[in-house]
């Protein structure tokens, strides 16, 4: 099984925190849809097994109106995924929209979120309030969409433990099948980064992010969701199939500018500029060989934030004996103070209360 991943890399005006590739002007559109088609044409055959599942992320998915949108969806009616998501800004969100939406092959959105607190919101540069962000989720929920996820933002400027508890207790309020929660990282480039070097604002302490990620997991997990990954949640069957898929080294093809690929041993990159992926779309990729002590890398990386954990069997079969027996080697601490777990049937796992810490452990895991 493999995976489609299709990046929109317009918006309307830059949130503070973000450093993602993405444009403000938006005349490019319809070009952009279609050399999209043309990439997909001539690189659809890198994926040797069926697509599964697909994800339109951004930038800005839902800045596209409903035609170009239908258009785009259009793209990809060659294929039958069981599960077809599309990441969505709160004030994108109609009730037109929504029907569209439950009306196409679409069946799950993502909601760009972040908070439901104004303040927090209009510090980080979003484009709408507390009110829309809800509107919109219920919005969605009325058309007929019955798998939403919410993403949101912990260590926030200004923001309070209370403030959070809140965000998280009306986020859940709604509902959602899904809830992804990332700690605020302050990128170099960023408006946000500037502000904290100039003193306008002040780094949440990592005592009271620690706190809001433990909030986190306990209202989450009283509200009966799993925590199945250090940053997602989600109420039993409805996990993220496609970011799991990123977890289990499966397959994907990313069309679009700034877009990565990944055959299982080879990684592209397109070009995280417009007009150099417009100029030759199917061809402007770079690519990049990983080698193994990378792979091996990436892999306990990606394995150990997840409630699975690593199969230390097939570890083996991919990695070879040697492998295993240096990371289990140097598991040996983390194992006798019980910040890994190795069971008798051969996973080894990061207990969720650790999950914070789990950079620290896989540093010392990481072979060179
Ligand atoms: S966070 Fe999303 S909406 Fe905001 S600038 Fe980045 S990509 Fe655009």
């Amino acid at each position: 099984m493999s995976g489609l991943y299709i990046h929109i890399p317009f918006c309307e005006s830059k949130c503070a925190y973000c450093d993602f590739y993405s444009i403000l002007r938006h005349d490019h559109i319809d070009e952009y849809i279609n050399a999209l088609h043309t990439e997909y044409d001539e690189r659809r055959h890198e994926l040797t097994e069926p697509v599964r599942t697909i994800y339109i992320g951004g930038g800005t998915p839902s800045i596209l109106t409903l035609p170009q949108l239908d258009r785009l969806i259009k793209l990809f009616s060659d294929i039958n995924p069981i599960e077809f998501t599309i990441e969505v800004n709160p004030e994108h969100i109609t009730s037109e929209y929504s029907k569209y939406i439950a009306s196409s092959p679409v069946n799950r959105v993502s909601i760009g979120i972040q908070s439901l607190c104004d303040a927090e919101l209009s510090a980080i540069s979003r484009r709408h309030n507390a009110a829309c962000a809800v509107s919109a989720a219920e919005t969605l929920r009325n058309a007929g969409i019955t798998n939403l996820s919410l993403d949101l933002i912990f260590g926030l400027p200004h923001q309070s433990i209370e403030s959070w508890t809140n965000t998280l207790n009306r986020a859940i309020a709604l509902k959602p099948e899904h809830l992804s929660a990332y700690s605020l990282m302050y990128e170099p480039g960023t408006k946000l980064s500037a502000m904290l070097s100039t003193g306008k604002i002040r780094e949440t302490p990592q005592e009271i992010s620690e706190a809001m990620y433990h909030e986190l997991c306990h209202v989450t997990a009283s509200a009966g969701y799993e925590h199945y990954e250090i940053s997602n949640f989600a109420i039993p069957g409805k996990r993220s199939c496609h970011n799991s898929s990123y977890w289990t080294f499966t397959p994907y093809l990313g069309l679009g500018a700034a877009a990565h690929s990944f055959d299982g041993k080879i990684r592209r990159y397109n070009p995280s500029n417009i007009k150099k992926y417009l100029a030759a779309p199917e061809h402007a990729f770079m690519t990049e060989e990983i080698t193994q002590s990378q792979t091996i890398n990436e892999y306990l990386m990606v394995r150990l934030r997840t409630i699975e954990g690593l199969d230390t069997g097939t570890f083996q079969s991919r990695f070879g004996n040697e492998a295993l027996n240096r990371i289990l080697v140097s598991a040996k601490p983390y194992l006798q103070s019980g910040k890994l777990v190795l069971t008798d049937n051969g996973i080894l796992s990061i207990p969720p209360d650790h999950w914070l810490i789990s950079d620290s452990i896989l540093v010392d895991l990481f072979v060179d």
